[in-house]
């Protein structure tokens, strides 16, 4: 661990799975922080798996996480497509190529044991920097740094603030306030108080995984405007159903009661799953569930004065059917660290002026860009490859992208080009965990390289 510096803080806004990742981070590197979340509990058990590529395996790894975090996953190793009716039109071994050329394949969690084991393994002394019932709801910042204020009446001062609070993020609501309230020739370049539209709605619930169905199984169930999702764990599978909403895109805020889940789940009575299962025969079966609008985009601005920066949904938000949600937050938090620490701890002893640290959030915004650009395309387009809003994409689910040929060469040669540039702290030395056929080009830091803060 580095040396820690007391002239420094980051306050944390939200202690989801960002927020937990960025607590290990900051704390190996030495750099003083404290987590403000508002949920009176670490974990909200809504039902939801979570899946991580090797990528961010590698930064569990480097956290000392992986350890703990692979026994509760399952390897995803076959993916298969279904008509509503059953009718199977893709099935294939093509994830595996993944592990080939990585060193590990794409692995599944229950999203609540993943966030629960990333608290658990939380050093003592970063746990008890970890405040639960904190809404974070104001925020103010001077020469010296920031004062975020909870709903509660608390207050805490520090640097900076990163928040990571979520697609409906109060940081990026107050960031956006006082940036304007200081400066309104801003707004035309700034983005609107609720930044990302939905164009579709996911219900998600798990239940116990079937005892003849293998863990590892990923199946999609396509459809005009509708289609779901099926992923078998190590002791549950979990389901996915996907509507494309009627009125288009969408900015307001819905919450959906039991009521709404009973009328939604009718849709997809009859959807076969996995070939044999159907939600009908499921969703009775259900041990949590839970709904959401699926916000899509990324913020244009990620941070402002140099005291604000966001990160994960609170910055962008896709599709969730690729899966890549969290993982480009686990890519924000490296980014941002690996910054940070050079500016704090590898720095000249003196904290890092607001404009430094402007500088700063704008490099982290830029390093991350481009990989989010792609995947957020990647995401918009798997989903509508799912719940076909046209006959083109239909057509292409159907008929082109099933091909085996094609998928393989997608797996082999496309993703891995952007697998391999993925990001690790390059403060926290560890063995490489994952070799595959394909180098990765950030190697993982040696020891005696990262003690000078290279
Ligand atoms: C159905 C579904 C399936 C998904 N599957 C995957 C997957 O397989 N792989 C993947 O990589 N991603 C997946 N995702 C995306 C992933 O869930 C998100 O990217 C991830 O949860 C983002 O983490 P976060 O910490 O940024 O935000 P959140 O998970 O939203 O956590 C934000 C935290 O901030 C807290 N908070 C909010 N407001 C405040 C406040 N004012 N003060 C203090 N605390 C506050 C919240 O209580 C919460 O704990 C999926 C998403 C969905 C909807």
């Amino acid at each position: 661990m580095g040396a820690h510096t007391d002239k420094f803080k980051v306050i944390i806004a939200g202690g989801g799975p960002n927020g937990l990742t960025a607590a290990h981070a900051l704390h190996q590197a030495g750099i003083d922080f404290v987590v403000l979340e508002k949920r009176a509990n670490v974990v909200l058990d809504e039902g939801c798996s979570m899946v991580l590529g090797p990528a961010n395996l590698r930064v569990m790894h480097q956290l000392g996480l992986y350890h703990r975090i692979k026994p509760i996953s399952a390897v995803i190793g076959r993916s298969r497509n279904y008509l509503r009716t059953g009718r199977k039109y893709q099935d294939t071994t093509a994830p595996k190529l993944i592990k080939k050329n990585h060193g590990s394949g794409l692995i599944a969690f229950h999203r609540a044991h993943l966030v629960q084991a990333l608290y658990d393994s939380l050093p003592e002394d970063a746990k008890e920097r970890y405040h639960l019932s904190k809404s974070v709801s104001d925020i103010t910042t001077d020469d010296t740094g920031v004062t975020v204020t909870c709903s509660d009446g608390t207050s805490y001062a520090g640097s900076m603030v990163l928040g990571v609070d979520g697609v409906h993020s109060t940081t990026r609501r107050l960031m956006r306030k006082l940036a304007l309230a200081k400066d309104p020739s801003l707004a035309p370049n700034w983005d609107p108080e609720r930044p990302f539209p939905a164009t579709y709605r996911c219900l998600w619930y798990s239940f116990a995984r079937p005892a003849d169905e293998a863990p590892g199984l990923a199946c999609a169930t396509t459809h005009r405007d509708l289609s779901s999702m099926y992923i078998t764990g190590i002791e549950r599978a979990w389901v996915f159903l996907y509507e494309k909403m009627a009125g288009g895109p969408t900015t307001d805020r819905h919450r959906y009661s039991e009521e709404d889940v009973d009328r939604y789940v009718a849709l997809f009575d009859d959807f076969v799953l996995n070939g044999t299962l159907t939600v009908r025969d499921t969703f009775k079966l259900r041990l949590t569930h839970g709904m959401a609008d699926l916000q899509e985009g990324i913020a244009r601005r990620w941070s402002w004065g140099g005291r604000i920066v966001i990160a994960g949904d609170a910055a962008h938000k896709f599709m969730p059917n690729a899966g890549l949600g969290f993982n480009n937050g686990v890519q924000d938090i490296v980014a941002l660290c690996n910054l940070l620490r050079g500016a704090v701890v590898g720095g000249v002893g003196v904290p890092p002026s607001a404009e430094t640290l402007d500088g700063l959030f704008e490099e982290y915004r830029a390093l991350r860009i481009r990989a989010l650009e792609a995947d957020a395309r990647q995401s918009a387009m798997m989903g509508r490859l799912h719940a076909w809003p046209n006959l083109l994409y239909q057509f292409a689910a159907r008929y082109i992208l099933s091909n085996e040929r094609l998928v393989r060469f997608h797996m082999s040669k496309i993703v891995p080009r952007k697998t391999k540039k993925a990001l690790v702290l390059n403060y926290a030395p560890a063995d490489e965990p994952f070799e595959g056929l394909i180098p990765w080009d950030n190697p993982m830091p040696h020891p005696c390289r990262s003690r000078h803060g290279g």
